[in-house]
């Protein structure tokens, strides 16, 4: 089935966005994560990846040369296999010990805002649904393209914010108020 050029576009520009966001994620939490002796991957949650479209055709275009174990799913010794197609929920997940780490409430607030991120990108893609909602792979063709981008583009705006106030910049007031909206956003609908 061939995509048009408009829907390449967005799946190069949230496989960029995912990559930046998987990078920062990992650089914040690896110290922890790294450590942890519970792992929280889990292969149901990797199977949402053979179930949606969308993420199987990431999952092919970037690490085509992988493949889901039938025991650890994803799950490699190094990490998630996955380089692009992660299900939103392997962002947005930090466990109470992961947090527990970060002393400064703010910067609890921050992590968990950048782990919303992929899932706002996706938020009722087609009608209410969810990118990873739809499972039949015709259906991507219905897309709303034009709201995917936009929301790619809002998520990696914020992600630039909370990328330098890690290297050691502010947030202005409307850096403060794009963050708030992610948060708003994925509570209304989780
Ligand atoms: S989020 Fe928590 S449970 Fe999951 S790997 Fe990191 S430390 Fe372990
Ligand atoms: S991060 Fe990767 S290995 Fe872990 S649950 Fe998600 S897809 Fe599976």
């Amino acid at each position: 089935m061939e995509f048009p050029e408009e829907f390449r576009v967005v799946i190069r520009r949230y496989a960029r966005v995912e990559q930046d966001i998987r990078a920062l994620v990992q650089e914040r939490c690896s110290h922890i994560c790294g450590l942890c002796p519970v792992i929280c991957c889990r292969y149901d949650i990797c199977e949402e990846v053979g179930d949606s479209p969308f993420l199987s055709l990431l999952q092919a275009l970037y690490t085509p040369d992988e493949y889901m174990d039938d025991r650890y799913g994803w799950l490699g010794g190094a990490g998630c296999l996955l380089t692009c197609g992660r299900p939103p929920v392997c962002y947005a997940f930090f466990c109470d010990e992961l947090l527990a780490c970060f002393e400064d409430a703010r910067e609890r607030y921050i992590l968990e805002t950048l782990g919303r991120l992929i899932g706002y990108i996706g938020d009722r893609a087609l009608g209410r649904r969810h990118l990873v909602e739809i499972t039949d792979r015709e259906q991507l063709h219905k897309l709303n393209l034009k709201r995917i981008m936009k929301r790619t583009e809002e998520a990696h705006e914020v992600y630039r914010i909370i990328r330098d106030y890690f290297a050691g910049n502010s947030i202005t007031d409307e850096g403060w108020q794009a963050l708030a909206h992610i948060k708003a956003t994925i509570d209304m609908h989780p």
